[in-house]
């Protein structure tokens, strides 16, 4: 028996005339609002009890999930535990009550965990400079691209308007270097996963002197390690191009390894996925830019070009996201950073030898801290990575990453992190064998997935294409 009042929208409870509050009688006189600026009817607000209210939104946020409530193996995302000190760090009044616009000598602290924040991230990243500026991983490759392009017009370099990208990369890096007005030039990926140094010596060799930067992922959005980087770091240098590492996956080498000692130039961090702040449904979110000794003078917010990029964001950039970051670091300490990488690494290894036997592994081999495989196994049963992913569901665990790398017909992507158990990973490798011996024996119940959850499977083209985001408010029905 279910005994709660469930509505999906407050306006489904409302009673009229109902009232959650009193208000004390006014002792200030009587005032009367202009007539021009009141509405002419009453607005449609829903009227309910306090507790109505506070039922309604403890229901709905229970319906939520995230990584406090289950496993959450999205891969391309580092959804891993963001412990709760950083919270209170980043609740602080001390911090939280600054106001952007205050006086320099009053915020001196606030200035301190900037500096000391950048210094951490040149330590870890083997890089010289870093601008907080940015608000996102995408935001950060445009601001990084725009970088890069002022370097090469600072020089008088204009051809070089063209940026290498692997056929693996995340979305974002293509499109961000679009948004910055430089032309894609893609790069093949081998079939073992690893960028194809050949099709690159190419496409080099043909193109160079146009060439302004390679963008590179390690570990690439496969999962799997770039062995080759100091070659491919000299042929880009060799033809005048600059290298670019999208740090969103940095999660793997934290500790263990440094882009800048690769060859990399300019780089960014998603601060909210490597360094633990709780992110999802569009942020919060901070992407800093770092570069090599030099090239500090083109961050885009600076540049002597500035008519053309006057600034990517006012003030420092997400400070509370900032402050998360150094409270992780700080916690975990110069021991215990150097953990993160090996422990992702060996749990998602773990989880894709539990599995490989049962799910198919395109890509075989040692894995960083996420990997792909291409759906079941078993293709007679007909049962596809989308009933998979809705069946976890069932089972009360968050989908991993599907239909993302698109080198794959049936791409599921899983990246457990480094704060699982072993009991944790355990589990979720049962439930997985046990959708698979499902789509054997019972493939429309996988098929006819989620049966659990308060919504069934949704259309998700009709969902896009056309949002319903309004309610009528006499029929309580949605606008058509
Ligand atoms: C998440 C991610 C990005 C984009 O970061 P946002 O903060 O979502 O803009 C870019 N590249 C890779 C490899 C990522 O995983």
């Amino acid at each position: 028996m279910n005994n709660r009042l469930y509505g999906n929208l407050i306006f489904e409870l409302s009673k009229s005339g109902r009232r959650g509050y009193s208000l004390p009688k006014n002792n200030f006189g009587s005032y009367e609002i202009p007539k021009e600026i009141c509405r002419a009817e009453d607005a449609a607000l829903p009227e309910c009890d306090e507790l109505t209210v506070v039922r309604h939104y403890t229901n709905l946020s229970n319906n939520n999930f995230g990584v406090d409530t289950g496993f959450y193996p999205l891969g391309s995302c580092t959804m891993k535990y963001n412990p709760k000190i950083n919270e209170e760090m980043a609740a602080l009044p001390q911090f939280q009550n600054l106001h952007p616009s205050q006086p320099a000598h009053t915020v001196t602290g606030a200035q301190a965990l900037v500096t000391l924040l950048k210094k951490s991230l040149c330590a870890l990243t083997g890089l010289a400079h870093f601008t907080f500026k940015p608000y996102a991983g995408a935001h950060g490759e445009l601001t990084g691209l725009m970088t890069i392009d002022n370097y090469h017009r600072s020089r008088g370099d204009l051809q070089r308007k063209k940026v290498i990208v692997p056929d693996s990369a995340h979305g974002t890096n293509p499109a961000s270097a679009a948004v910055c007005g430089l032309e894609i030039v893609e790069v093949k990926s081998l079939a073992n996963g690893q960028v194809d140094f050949e099709d690159l010596q190419r496409i080099v060799a043909e193109q160079g002197s146009e060439i302004a930067a390679m963008m590179m992922t390690n570990p690439n959005t496969l999962g799997l390690f770039e062995t080759r980087i100091p070659e491919i770091a000299t042929l880009i240098h060799g033809c005048g191009g600059l290298m670019y590492y999208d740090g969103a996956n940095l999660n793997p080498m934290l500790g263990a390894c440094r882009p800048g000692d690769m060859g990399f130039d300019v780089m960014h961090i998603n601060l909210h996925k490597t360094f633990s702040t709780p992110h999802g449904g569009g942020g919060p979110g901070s992407g800093p830019v770092g570069v090599r000794e030099g090239l500090q003078a083109f961050f885009a917010e600076q540049s002597g070009k500035a008519e053309r990029f006057p600034c990517v964001s006012p003030y420092q950039g997400n400070y509370a996201v900032m402050m998360r970051a150094y409270a992780y670091i700080l916690s975990l300490g110069r021991e215990n950073v150097k953990m993160v990488g090996p422990l992702a690494t060996l749990n998602a290894n773990y989880i894709k030898e539990s599995l490989k036997d049962v799910y198919e592994l395109p890509i075989s081999g040692l894995c960083c801290h996420e990997f792909v495989f291409d759906g079941l196994k078993d293709k007679a049963t007909g049962v596809t990575t989308m009933d998979v992913a809705k069946r976890l569901l069932d089972y009360g665990y968050h989908a991993p990453t599907i239909y993302f790398p698109l080198l794959f017909h049936e791409s599921l992507m899983i990246e457990p992190t480094e704060n699982e158990s072993k009991e944790t990973l355990d589990g979720f490798i049962a439930v997985m064998r046990q959708i698979a011996s499902e789509a054997k024996t019972d493939p429309d119940l996988v098929k006819s997935a989620p049966h659990t959850t308060p919504i069934g499977r949704v259309d998700d083209v009709l969902a896009a294409k056309h949002p319903v985001t309004t309610y009528r408010q006499m029929t309580l029905s949605p606008l058509s």
